[in-house]
């Protein structure tokens, strides 16, 4: 992007400490800027208890933005709200509001675009753009509370985009929404989910972090991975499977392995087998999803009940994901896709 200026809402309060002090002023100004920034304020003017003439002087040295709301369309059946945003440049990202009865999760993008391909998956069609930043990451938590009034107790990366690709940003807001005095959602709500990128795996393996880690799998075997996925030409299962064991053993929570049906492509009782003996290796369970039919696809959804109750007969720890906001396109993509066609 163009802007000279830095993004404010990017940095976390250490760093925001350094950068006053560099400006003159004292530390504990870090700490008011940083509560207001996670109050989702959309102007230096909002942050009524700093003195003008220092709003001004962020104003000068700092860039904050605020998404604009393009669209929002809100469930009847369930509640879900879901938004398009569109970004100072012009860019639009979705994101989606879920109530469910502990509390609300907000689902959201961390990519304009996708280069990753997935035959079932309806952000492949536009290509990718750009990485977000960690501070339009959060914008999107932020005004997705501000504007549905809904408090946001989890967030899950499950929306457009593959996470692990942006992984320094990723980090950057994690670190930023899991602070306490930031919007302190913890680690153990927190959802993220890759196409398996091995490395990224490896990589966020090391920060020992406490959120829920979900690798898209799909397929038990290579050669249904590979049409349904091209990242699976570059790992193949064993190689995947190895590095989510290891994940396993050092962070010691378990991965949760999505699993979308699809009728004749990966729903064969040899395959439910298959499955099986990868969960008994990587102590994983498995998230199954319905299939979302996007428009122009031949995919069609297959039987989870069906699946579901043969995984469970081989012992395996499965789940049933619900499908939220079916009437209002909240599935993956869906609603960035109809604003550009
Ligand atoms: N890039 C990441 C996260 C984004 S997608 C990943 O691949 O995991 C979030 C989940 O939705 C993934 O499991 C993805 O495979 C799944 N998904 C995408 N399109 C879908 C569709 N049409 N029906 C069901 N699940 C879909």
């Amino acid at each position: 992007m163009q802007d000279e200026k830095r993004e404010i809402r990017s940095l976390l309060p250490e760093e925001l400490e350094a950068e006053l002090k560099a400006l003159g002023e004292p530390a504990y100004r870090a700490g008011q800027v940083f509560s207001w920034l996670g109050k989702g304020v959309a102007s230096f003017d909002e942050m009524t208890d700093l003195p003008a003439a220092l709003r001004e002087k962020l104003g000068r040295a700092y860039l904050l933005s605020a998404p604009e709301l393009l669209k929002k369309q809100v469930s009847a059946r369930d509640g879900t709200v879901k938004y398009l945003w569109r970004l100072r440049d012009g860019n639009a990202v979705e994101c989606v509001v879920m109530r469910y009865s502990y509390g609300s999760t907000v689902c959201i993008s961390s990519q304009v675009g996708c280069r990753q391909g997935c035959a079932f998956c309806a952000s492949t069609g536009l290509g990718f753009i750009r990485n977000l930043s960690a501070g339009e990451m959060l914008e999107e938590v932020l005004f997705s509370e501000k504007d549905s009034g809904v408090k946001i107790t989890g967030v899950v990366l499950m929306g457009i985009g593959e996470p692990l690709e942006n992984y320094d940003e990723v980090l950057r807001f994690l670190r930023l929404v899991n602070h306490p005095r930031g919007l302190n959602i913890g680690m153990r709500h927190i959802s993220l989910s890759t196409c398996g990128l091995v490395p990224g795996i490896r990589r966020l393996a090391e920060e020992n972090l406490q959120l829920t880690l979900s690798v898209s799998l799909h397929a038990p075997e290579d050669v249904t991975r590979r049409k349904l996925m091209p990242v699976a030409a570059k790992y193949d299962i064993g190689t995947l499977m190895d590095c989510c064991t290891d994940y396993f053993r050092k962070t010691e929570r378990r991965i949760s392995f999505e699993y979308a049906l699809i009728r004749g492509v990966n729903d064969a009782p040899r395959q439910a087998e298959l499955l099986a003996g990868l969960m008994r290796r990587t102590h994983g369970h498995v998230n199954l999803i319905p299939l979302n039919r996007v428009e122009g696809s031949p995919l069609v959804p297959g039987d989870t009940r069906k699946f579901a109750g043969l995984l469970r007969e081989q012992g395996v720890n499965v789940t049933i994901r619900r499908r939220l906001g079916a009437d209002i396109d909240a599935a993956c993509g869906q609603l960035r896709r109809k604003e550009a066609t």
